[in-house]
């Protein structure tokens, strides 16, 4: 059977150049990296080298960059850390409906802790009101954190803007930039952002790295308390092995950017214009334009999301639904409420994300195989009979 990979913002696989870049530091070169003899001095350089790498993928200084177990962890520490750091100067969050759970249920931890959270509305297109952002600000305010790009539909925040915003009121800006780092540009020397978290498995590194970048003067409180590592910033033997991983990993996003995102864009165009010239009742979510290349999220009218990917899956076809977090519980997807679906659609909307490795013939194996289903699983649905 085919086995064809649609699902890349819920993890990518790791390049080959990634893992024979890691191997070393998983045979002979073992030594702990804060050793100062022999042993820990080349896992110490390899540590440096990932970080001057990761940082020329995001345009920022080594001392600005902490290493971390994973976005997650990244997510946790900027918002926990600077509004623990700043609980003298306020305690009013704000950030949006459509995040990352991340970030979502740090802020919904934090209200118990009380910490006043402000969630802002998204329209059709995913997008927020920035005049409602500005509004939203309060005296109180110490942190706004709104994802660079969204991981169900791929829509695009307008990063430059709501940082401009945030700096002229003297709050502090964090980016979830999970999805956007590798598939889009990143200039921290041109972007006002305080904040900003990435993940190694989202850019073809492994899992269990990632990284934080806090602006040189943000004070953060540790998120992890132990040794003096990472500049007393979070405690914890270094994951050498991951960090040389995802050091080469962004040199190669980096790299290849330009080439990568054409290539994604006219896979995404075809499975948009495919599924349009050959299914009725589909809805492409997220704004048009504003969307990363790799992210097609489609709703179809009367068909069961979870059905349709299992189906799908016989096919070899791996892709998702909602969230890879929330698939499994029966929810629908916060992110498509949020944009006003209703829950019908919601439940219908499968996302593709696309990758590297992915080729024209496998668009067009999908556009062959998925219509019928769609058929077939709508010829069993009253509401669909209803509707013709
Ligand atoms: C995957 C993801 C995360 C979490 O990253 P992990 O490394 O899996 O913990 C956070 N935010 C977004 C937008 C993501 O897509």
């Amino acid at each position: 059977m085919n086995r064809i990979y649609f699902d890349h913002n819920a993890t990518t696989p790791v390049l080959p150049e990634v893992f024979e870049a890691m191997v070393p530091f998983l045979k002979d070169q073992w030594g702990n990296p804060s050793s100062i003899h022999w042993a820990g001095r080349g896992t110490k350089k390899a540590v440096e080298d990932g970080r001057e790498k990761v940082c020329a993928l995001l345009n920022c200084t080594p001392p600005e960059l902490i290493f971390t177990s994973s976005g997650t962890e990244g997510d946790n520490h900027a918002i926990k850390g600077l509004v623990y750091a700043r609980r003298d100067k306020g305690n009013h969050i704000i950030t949006t409906r459509v995040e990352h759970p991340a970030v979502l249920n740090t802020c919904k931890h934090l209200a118990k802790e009380g910490f006043e959270v402000t969630y802002l509305d998204v329209d059709n297109d995913g997008l927020i009101d920035l005049e409602a952002l500005k509004k939203a600000i309060t005296p109180k305010t110490i942190l706004i954190t709104v994802m660079f790009a969204n991981n169900e539909t791929g829509v695009l925040f307008p990063i430059e803007e709501i940082g401009a915003i945030a700096r002229e009121r003297g709050v502090a800006f964090h980016t979830d930039a999970v999805q956007a780092a590798g598939k889009y540009p990143i200039d921290l020397q041109k972007l006002p952002v305080d904040l900003l978290t990435i993940s190694g498995h989202k850019l073809y590194a492994p899992k269990g790295v990632g990284a934080l970048y806090a602006r040189r003067g943000v004070r953060l409180a540790p998120l992890i308390h132990g040794g003096h590592h990472e500049r007393n910033r979070r405690g914890g033997t270094e994951n050498v092995a991951g960090i040389a991983g995802m050091g080469v990993a962004a040199e190669i996003a980096a790299r290849d950017m330009v080439k990568e995102t054409a290539h994604l864009t006219t896979l995404r165009d075809r499975i948009e214009a495919g599924f349009k010239a050959r299914v009725e009742h589909i809805k492409v979510n997220g704004h048009p334009e504003k969307r990363l290349a790799n992210t097609s999220n489609i709703s179809f009218e009367f068909v069961e999301g979870e059905s349709l990917l299992l189906n799908l899956d016989m096919k070899g076809i791996a892709a998702s639904s909602g969230s890879a977090c929330t698939s499994g519980s029966l929810e629908p997807s916060h992110v498509l409420i949020a944009m006003g679906l209703s829950h019908e659609m919601s439940h219908g909307s499968v996302r593709f994300s696309l990758g590297k490795s992915n080729t024209v013939e496998e668009i067009d194996y999908l556009l062959e195989i998925m219509p019928p289903i769609v058929e077939r699983m709508r010829s069993m649905s009253p509401l669909y009979a209803g509707a013709k």
